[in-house]
């Protein structure tokens, strides 16, 4: 064999581990930090029951029989790389398997709970769809404005101010995003947070700035709930708002420091005090919308890590107070949340 042939059999060899390597982080996938003893299974429905479906990341669907409204509405999944190197778009065969598995016709609302891409990048599609209100802040409006969601479909959140959405009553609330643990992450995920003019797209993951962050507390004739979709917290900005059910975000969580995650805990579940805590967005960003939800990819799994951490913590938690149960929600399901 001469030298030249030598040196491209070599670097075809590279090539080849290289993107085996690559293709390994990217689509093998960690246990999701939950106890699998806490799923709920689908109960018998009575007429008026308010119904909840997850569709994995932040994605909660609730139905109270007349009117249904999602968070996020986020059924998108770009692969590592396209996040890492690439521009990214709403999926669109993706949103099709999604709003079928959840067998969403109309919607009344869409309401992302901030602009990062795993939150608010198809919301204004999901809306076009079912014609839904979306309703978020500047930079989720700037969102749809790019994706060409009319005006009058588009409704900026007033922090604290509720909004009537059927029966239900939502109050967003703002708050602060989950504080990344790599500070070249931090700045590139959270510094310089608005989005000022219509996003175009395809964009870069990172052009979908978080702008604001909210927590919605929700309350219905048949009971009250929290969504924290990102595990970040405001000194005393739940004060006020207790719910029988917190849909706590637990994403990078075990990243955090012990200190980090106990005053999670304080600001959330202690301000709260819900009688039932169900665990969101701990899921990959990345893995298919079809099938099983996975935990992060190993891709994922180096970024924020930690998640021994974030289960043993979670089941400290309920050890430590018997009174609040702990449960997870499987997928597209309609689950019973308030009979
Ligand atoms: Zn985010």
């Amino acid at each position: 064999m001469s030298w030249q042939r030598k040196v491209i059999s070599t670097l075809a060899l590279l090539m080849t581990i290289i993107a085996t390597g690559l293709a390994y982080v990217m689509n093998v996938y960690k246990t999701a930090p939950v106890n699998p003893t806490w799923e709920l299974s689908p109960g018998n429905k009575t007429a008026g029951a308010v119904t909840v479906r997850y569709s994995g990341t932040a994605t909660l669907l609730f139905d109270d029989g007349k009117t249904r409204w999602i968070v996020d509405g986020w059924f998108s999944r770009p692969n590592a790389l396209q996040l890492a190197l690439g521009k990214i778009e709403p999926n669109m065969a993706n949103i099709d398997y999604g709003l079928s598995a959840n067998k969403i016709d109309m919607l009344a609302a869409v309401i992302p709970i901030h602009s990062h891409f795993d939150h608010a990048m198809d919301a204004p599609e999901v809306a076009k769809r079912t014609g839904a209100l979306l309703i978020g802040s500047e930079s989720t409006a700037n969102i749809a404005r790019g994706w060409g969601l009319s005006e009058s479909q588009i409704k900026v959140a007033v922090n604290r101010e509720p909004i009537h959405v059927g029966e239900f009553v939502i109050t967003p609330i703002e708050s602060r995003h989950f504080e990344f643990s790599n500070p070249v992450l931090h700045e590139q995920a959270l510094s310089n947070p608005k989005i000022t003019t219509p996003l175009n797209t395809p964009a870069k993951a990172l052009d979908y700035r978080v702008g604001k962050v909210y927590v919605l507390h929700v309350s219905h004739p048949k009971g009250s709930w929290v969504i924290v979709g990102s595990a970040g917290f405001e000194k005393d900005g739940l004060n006020g708002f207790q719910a029988d059910t917190l849909f706590l975000g637990i994403g990078g969580l075990g990243s955090q420091t012990v200190q980090y995650r106990e005053d999670y805990w304080a600001e959330t579940v202690g301000q709260v005090s819900p009688n039932r805590i169900i665990p969101i967005h701990y899921d990959s960003l990345t893995s298919p919308i079809s099938g099983p939800m996975q935990g992060p990819s190993l891709a994922e799994f180096f970024l924020a890590g930690g998640l021994d951490s974030t289960k043993t913590f979670l089941q400290e938690k309920e050890a430590s107070d018997p009174t609040i149960s702990f449960n997870t929600l499987p997928r597209f399901k309609e689950i019973v949340l308030y009979p």
